[in-house]
């Protein structure tokens, strides 16, 4: 590709003449960087190769137009703000909860305490007796507590439920708990008790 370019006699700056018409008697022309105008005629312009610059369009070499730099900067920097503030937040609540909040203690589960069971003396009943204690610090409320006597071969052959009355049991206390049976299993294996 070629272009054309004058010579300004007076400053020497050589410049491109773009496709600005000259006709044969000459024009007046005045230099883009002195101001000199002198008549141009078409034997003073020169004809020169120029090299096309094709835009390199590869990935690694794409600027982003200023104006999206800095909003791009804004917005991380945002999200670090964001961050940062989410952080602080978090460890503001955690430090005021665990001010603030009493100490839990974990709760424990109502113990069962020396099961027994004791046959009477006509032996078609026995008396199963057993102590319930609230290792908690606090009182603890249960509905019903269920005794199971396993047999021998394994299965539940008796099983007793006190009424469903709530009751509360202080903390760090026990109560008892006793009921005859009528005409038990022949031979007890186990005892199954469940507080609840
Ligand atoms: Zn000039």
């Amino acid at each position: 590709m070629t272009a054309r370019f004058i010579t300004c006699p007076s400053c020497r700056q050589e410049e491109p003449l773009g496709d600005l018409e000259v006709p044969e008697r000459g024009r007046l022309y005045a230099c883009g960087t002195c101001d000199h105008v002198w008549t141009l005629r078409r034997e003073a312009i020169v004809q020169a190769a120029v090299t096309e610059q094709a835009p390199d369009a590869t990935a690694a070499n794409v600027v982003l137009p200023a104006a999206t730099r800095p909003r791009r900067r804004f917005i991380i920097l945002l999200a670090a703000a964001s961050v940062a503030a989410c952080c602080v937040a978090g460890a503001w609540l955690y430090l005021h909860a665990r001010a603030a909040a009493p100490e839990v203690y974990p709760e424990r589960p109502l113990m069962i305490i020396d099961p027994t069971i004791e046959a009477n003396a006509s032996g078609n009943a026995v008396t199963v007796e057993f102590h319930v204690e609230n290792p908690n610090a606090r009182t603890k409320t249960f509905e019903q507590a269920c005794v199971s006597l396993i047999d021998e071969s394994g299965h539940s052959a008796f099983r007793w439920c006190s009424d469903g009355t709530r009751r509360d049991l202080g903390a760090h206390s026990r109560l008892s708990i006793s009921f005859d049976v009528l005409n038990p299993p022949a031979r007890v294996r186990n005892l199954e008790i469940q507080v609840r």
